[in-house]
């Protein structure tokens, strides 16, 4: 027997800390009698172990991880015999740099909330209920190792019953870091908006229900921020919450007391009922019930309803108190990032807040909820950010270190290390200074925390986006400038990991162009080293350029006034407007620049077809022409042509527009014409790409950008794809929109450095 004796130092990396790992190696080492110690190091979990069979214990351990936990590397090797007598945990040690990773903030998981409302519990109705299995992390993270010294628990000193809990390795909350309860952990309190306290901790969540009954609404401190919420039965406190907020259509969330709560709101298949009870606990953007009771403006024009399932402890208490759908959007007002400090929010949101539950935990990274939706039959984020957030997504190869900092709209950051991409949280609008703060937070955070020093800046190709100038100014590391849609066409090559060459047909509202023109409805092929630009559609006006964005009738009227050639029909929707100007601006060239957009060309139809004459938020124009379509009918596509001119290939949108417009004056209705419209233009990107395929033999299409979030234009092209063949990538973990663009910048600008460029 002696002759097993063995003794190995085993490395793993991955989200090994915060997860309950050291207990399951604990656990496991003394199941199968073995000594040796564990400690969390910045180079990963190490592991030395000492005894009989360790190959045994090897393949417990890479095969029974506990819930939360990933394994990206492995490494085990023999080291003479040191004759420990027992398994120890060991301190933590910083060591080298750091390559472990933290996990993203957890939902409450069933066994703390079991706890939670247990009247024997010793944490009966605590608000900050944890364990290892759930509970806040990246939010109260300021560096690693994943100690409590470097968390935002540090301030609170746990008492015996904690310290024991903590201190043994057979309970849950063993080096769980943000253990405590009410004698020792964080408090709740209930202010007005003067910052004066209004109740202690004993009725908080009572009073706070109390006042929600009476239409109050009320800043909820959370795990990534303060949301506002208010009754969402409440017509009356519904507008006044958006009038206060600035926030005009634009759809709001709701939180739901449990699953049984959603169901009632919203109706959800098992992918969607999955997703709202994950750890990630994301919004689910998911059909709406006629008879859900839920006050009208809440969503507006659409058929779907954003729902969520209280994830926090203290949002089970609050739900639970007040006994129905809660409004919970982000706390902020309107394009400003989420509130996260208690007198940032009194400050920033007290015109909007009548009332303030805080409490003493700080956040350190700000974070949005996450939001999804069920799309061509898998879950897909429109919105990645709390609970995914600080995830790696996994890449091909390993390389020089980048940073890139993302474009403009719906911004994320992104790190890459090695194999792994490490995109930021949701960043928003980088219009403003607030967001474009939030914008540096985000960089820094994550440098911070990966302590990663970057060889390259990747940016976007437009010279006046806030983030070309912050890449332009560090002046430090060189930068690289990355045109917007070969970024969307290498994001979905590399989450997909898949190195190219392949055509992307990439479908957005805007992004700059090389040739200075605005670009959005590409056929491009490429890799990560380069592009080429096979076709696009036909490019139209714009007449006063982002004005036009805004106002989609102007659009319509300058592709209708293209498509005819200046000898206008007369269609309905133009009685409310006065067309001259834009019919100049358009003939004469003035500020009327030429686009290849697909968002722009989808507002033109929506305008003209009697949807959208001026929109509230991005993309609503597009998104409502989508929903009129449902799900029926079997209505022809229009005609269509592709023109070549000078080797590029331009899907035509003036045979289009003109027999939309001709269906529009026969009064054929907007169902009708968005179907046969979706129809149209998924044949006429498929006849594109067949021509691509016949000229360089390429069968793997990659579909990217923001028109992707229309799940009628997905399906359909996946599925006319398919069906011809091809290999079709689609994005799974990042949106399709431009929260995907600084993975793409990364894996362009690792790809140029490695091309001799160091
Ligand atoms: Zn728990
Ligand atoms: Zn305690
Ligand atoms: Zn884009």
């Amino acid at each position: 027997m002696a002759d097993n004796l063995q003794r190995r130092r085993i490395v793993v990396n991955g989200i090994v800390q915060g997860v309950g790992f050291r207990p399951f190696v604990y656990n496991l080492a003394r199941r199968y009698g073995l000594v040796g110690t564990v400690s969390n190091t910045s180079a990963g979990v190490e592991i030395e172990i000492e005894g009989i069979d360790l190959d045994r214990f090897e393949n417990s351990l890479k095969n029974d991880l506990p819930p939360q936990a990933v394994l990206s590397s492995f490494a085990t090797e023999v080291i003479p015999l040191r004759n420990y007598t027992e398994f120890s945990i060991g301190l933590s040690r910083g060591v080298g740099r750091v390559s472990t990773q933290i996990a993203p903030d957890l939902a409450v998981c069933p066994d703390c909330l079991r706890e939670l409302f247990d009247p024997d519990d010793r944490r009966y109705l605590y608000p900050f209920i944890n364990c290892t299995n759930c509970g806040p992390r990246y939010s109260i993270v300021t560096g690693i190792p994943y100690d409590r010294e470097k968390t935002a628990m540090r301030r609170f000193e746990m008492c015996d019953d904690c310290r024991a809990e903590y201190e043994d390795p057979a309970d849950r909350r063993f080096h769980a870091q943000p253990n405590g309860c009410p004698e020792c952990g964080p408090r709740i309190s209930l202010c007005g908006s003067d910052g004066r306290e209004i109740a202690g901790a004993e009725q908080v969540v009572a009073r706070a229900a109390g006042l929600l009954r009476d239409g109050g609404i009320l800043a909820v401190k959370g795990l990534g921020g303060f949301h506002l919420a208010c009754d969402a039965r409440n017509e009356e406190t519904v507008r006044l919450l958006r009038h206060r907020k600035n926030r005009e259509e634009k759809p709001l969330a709701v939180m739901a007391a449990d699953l049984e709560m959603a169901r009632r709101l919203c109706r959800l298949d098992r992918d969607e009922e999955g997703a709202l009870l994950s750890p990630a606990a994301p919004i689910v953007v998911a059909a709406a019930r006629g008879d859900n009771g839920i006050a009208p403006s809440v969503a507006p024009f659409t058929d779907k309803l954003g729902v969520m399932v209280s994830y926090t402890p203290l949002h089970h208490l609050l739900l639970r108190e007040f006994g129905g759908p809660l409004v919970m959007t982000s706390g902020n007002l309107s394009e400003e990032p989420i509130c996260i400090d208690n007198r940032e929010a009194l400050a920033r949101l007290a015109g909007i807040a009548d009332y303030f539950l805080v409490h003493d935990r700080d956040i350190y990274m700000r974070g949005d909820d996450s939001v999804v939706m069920k799309m061509a039959g898998r879950i897909r984020p429109l919105r990645r950010s709390r609970g995914y957030v600080p995830r790696p997504i996994p890449v091909n190869g390993d390389g020089p270190r980048v940073l890139a900092v993302g474009g403009e709209l719906k911004n994320t950051v992104c790190l890459l290390k090695e194999n792994q991409a490490f995109p930021s949280q949701h960043l928003g609008d980088i219009k403003n200074l607030e967001a474009f703060g939030f914008f540096k937070e985000g960089i820094h955070h994550l440098q911070e925390i990966f302590e990663v020093e970057p060889e390259l800046v990747v940016h976007d190709l437009h010279p006046d986006y806030l983030s070309t100038r912050w890449a332009g100014e560090q002046g430090i590391l060189p930068v690289l400038a990355v045109q917007h849609h070969h970024a969307h066409l290498a994001s979905c090559l590399a989450e997909n990991r898949h190195d190219g060459p392949a055509i992307g047909i990439i479908l957005d509202g805007s992004g700059y162009g090389q040739d200075g023109t605005v670009w959005g409805g590409e056929i491009l092929v490429g890799d990560f080293s380069g592009f080429t630009r096979y076709g696009c559609l036909e490019p139209m006006p714009l007449p006063g350029g982002d004005a036009a964005v805004k106002a989609p009738w102007r659009t319509a009227v300058a592709y209708l006034d293209m498509a005819f050639e200046g000898n206008l029909p007369e269609l309905p929707f133009m009685a409310d407007h006065d067309l001259g100007p834009i019919r100049e601006m358009v003939r004469k060239n003035i500020n009327s620049p030429l686009t290849s957009s697909c968002g722009r060309l989808f507002d033109a139809v929506a305008a003209m077809s009697g949807g959208r004459q001026t929109i509230a938020y991005e993309g609503q124009a597009a998104i409502e022409l989508m929903e009129a379509a449902g799900r029926g009918g079997k209505e022809p596509a229009y005609r269509w042509d592709i023109i070549s001119i000078d080797d590029i290939l331009y899907p035509g949108l003036r045979a289009l527009i003109r027999q939309v417009a001709e269906d529009v004056a026969s009064g054929i209705s907007q169902a009708i014409i968005s179907r046969r419209f979706h129809r149209t233009l998924i044949e006429m990107l498929v006849g594109a790409a067949e021509r691509v395929r016949e000229q360089t033999g390429l069968d793997t299409v990659v579909l990217s950008g923001g028109s992707f979030n229309n799940y009628l234009l997905l399906e359909g092209l996946i599925g006319h794809l398919e069906g011809k063949g091809y290999n079709v990538l689609v994005h799974r973990q990042l949106p399709a929109g431009d929260g995907c663009l600084s993975l793409g910048q990364a894996v362009i600008g690792r790809s140029w450095l490695l091309n001799n460029h160091r």
